[in-house]
């Protein structure tokens, strides 16, 4: 049997990479500046074969509390975001070095987890970094840490990645971390374990082998790194998984060091669909009967007559989560109406509406223009983590 191989990177139009904080930031010495070095050559180089590369970067808060000499336990929230606003400076100015080096101007890009989820913020946020990327620079993207609280946080940088690789319609996304992909299971508990080198789908079978979550936030574990490959994959952006943990990480891949390849959907959904689909936050739950159910699958719209019960805190124009009467999450959709309204017409038919709310109403809960759902019936939606 051949080896699967990875196609060469410079195969694709663009590209968004993700770098973990401990690949640039030693808690001792501070910024890893040759490995930096080293990534800036393999990114000169893509850009100069016509790749777009865009970089999400972690590292802020990691280089800040070395600059600033932090104590070795946890920090408190407004610890850890002044230890962001001046690592975020320092990590801005050497990627503006290292890539300079090369006459390639670099780009800050800060964002918030609104600046995703609202479209009209969505929108904005794309229209820069698509300036950044016609005028040849490179859009070098973080997480807003200094203003971000728990509520208002991404939390992780590979959900932020596979989101903006889905807003700027990358097709590939690469993970960058310390470890060199997907195994059978974790390998640090399971020496038997065998490395995946493509995954056609994520199933919940796929999901198993990730294990549980790294942490309680289970930032940078498997299991975040799989939730943005199936908020990436429905968008049709492929995603690789490889250790960054070595010199010219890009170029490693190309020379067929160990990764992980998971296949972008060949049917992906359009560009609204993607942004509705890739929502991190649903505000709400429609719980909804097997009648419903087969009309999603037959691409109709949601009526209220279906809708078995409603959760949240939602508005008209809400992304809202939409399961089946077992809790598993079957689509997701911009909800029609408030939550005062939705909860008045549930288990309605579509005639009694208007006599209901005492106004000429909307029939459907969700249009189906503004709904995504979920062919493969034994995988979870995007997201994954969604229960209802
Ligand atoms: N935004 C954080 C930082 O730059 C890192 C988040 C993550 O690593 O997922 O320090």
């Amino acid at each position: 049997m051949t080896e699967f191989t990875i196609a060469p990177l410079k195969s694709y139009r663009r590209i968004v990479v993700k770098i973990g904080s401990a690949l640039l930031v030693d808690r001792a010495s501070g910024l890893k500046n040759d490995w930096l070095v080293s990534l800036g050559e393999d990114i000169a180089t893509l850009a100069r074969e016509g790749v777009e590369v865009l970089v999400v970067s972690s590292g802020a808060i990691a280089l800040g509390r070395t600059i600033l000499g932090l104590p070795k336990k946890s920090l408190k929230l407004e610890e850890s975001q002044a230890a962001a606003a001046v690592g975020q400076i320092a990590l801005a100015k050497a990627y503006a070095d290292t890539l300079g080096q090369h006459d390639i101007r670099a780009g800050q890009i800060l964002l918030t987890l609104s600046d995703t989820e609202e479209r009209r913020r969505y929108l904005n946020a794309r229209a820069t970094i698509s300036t950044l990327l016609k005028l040849k620079a490179i859009p070098v993207i973080n997480e807003n840490d200094t203003v971000a609280t728990s509520e208002i946080r991404y939390g992780d940088n590979d959900r932020l990645a596979a989101r903006v690789a889905t807003m700027m319609n990358a097709d590939l996304l690469i993970l960058l971390s310390d470890i060199d992909g997907l195994y059978t299971a974790p390998p640090h508990k399971d020496p038997s374990a065998k490395h995946l080198s493509v995954i056609d789908m994520i199933t919940p079978q796929i999901e198993a082998m990730a294990g549980a979550a790294a942490s309680e936030l289970s930032r940078g574990g498997m299991k975040t790194k799989l939730d943005a490959g199936k908020i990436a994959n429905a968008a049709g952006t492929a995603m690789i998984i490889t250790t960054g943990a070595r010199l010219n990480p890009l170029s490693a891949i190309d020379r067929g060091e160990r990764a992980s390849l998971f296949k972008a959907d060949e049917a992906p959904v359009n560009a609204w669909k993607t942004w509705i689909s890739g929502n991190l936050e649903p505000a709400g739950t429609l719980t909804v009967d097997d009648g419903a159910v087969a009309a999603l699958h037959a691409g109709k719209s949601l009526l209220p007559a279906g809708v078995t019960n409603v959760q949240g805190h939602f508005e008209r124009g809400d992304t809202v989560a939409v399961c089946d009467l077992g809790g598993r999450e079957i689509a997701r959709g911009l909800i029609s109406y408030d939550l005062s309204d939705a909860l008045l017409i549930a288990g309605h038919k579509s005639d009694q509406i208007s006599e209901i709310l005492g106004y000429d109403a909307r029939a459907a809960m969700i249009h189906r223009d503004d709904l995504v759902v979920r062919h493969c019936q034994d995988s979870e939606f995007i997201r994954g983590a969604q229960s209802c």
